[in-house]
């Protein structure tokens, strides 16, 4: 069976997107503000921004409070770990990837399968930035090139991992 990963926000901050089937919650999507972050999100493929229903929710928070982690647990975190309980539920292969440590505890005490992202991040990061199709300048964002007003296409640049 092939597994549904379900992303917090530092997924798209490091672009550690494993592929496949991915799904993150309304909250998440609305944490990751950057722009960058957010072409990515426009750019990928296969992932659905779903909510979960409310009764996960209140798993969640019931958990929670039994692992003492109630109050280090934001709403977006609630709710992954919520969509997280109710796809397993629904039958589906899950990982969580996540860096909180909360997350991850919590994650556990539910019984779902979490995963860090940053000990991989050396081995898959990449950044998207926009490269002109004109003077092959690179850019952050935008259109067209300020320089010399050609189309700007994405392009995807691998990140060494710095000093
Ligand atoms: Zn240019």
């Amino acid at each position: 069976m092939a597994t549904t990963y379900v992303l917090d926000t530092s997924a798209f901050i490091y672009w550690m997107l494993p592929g496949g089937e991915m799904e993150t919650v309304p909250a998440v999507y609305a944490e990751v503000k950057d722009e960058r972050s957010r072409i990515r999100l426009e750019l990928m493929e296969g992932l659905r921004v779903v909510e979960p229903d409310a009764s996960y929710a209140g798993r969640v928070s019931e958990a929670a409070r039994g692992t003492g982690d109630d109050k280090r647990i934001s709403k977006a975190d609630g709710d992954l770990l919520a969509l997280a309980l109710q796809e397993k539920e629904a039958g589906k292969d899950v990982a969580l990837l996540t860096d909180d440590y909360a997350v991850q505890n919590l994650a556990r005490a539910l019984g779902i399968r979490a995963t860090a992202l940053r000990q991989k991040k050396s081995r898959a990061s990449v950044v998207w930035e926009k490269q002109c199709t004109g003077c092959g300048r690179t850019f952050p964002d935008g259109e067209t090139c300020p320089v010399c007003g050609s189309p700007l296409r994405m392009k995807k640049r691998p990140v060494t991992r710095g000093k």
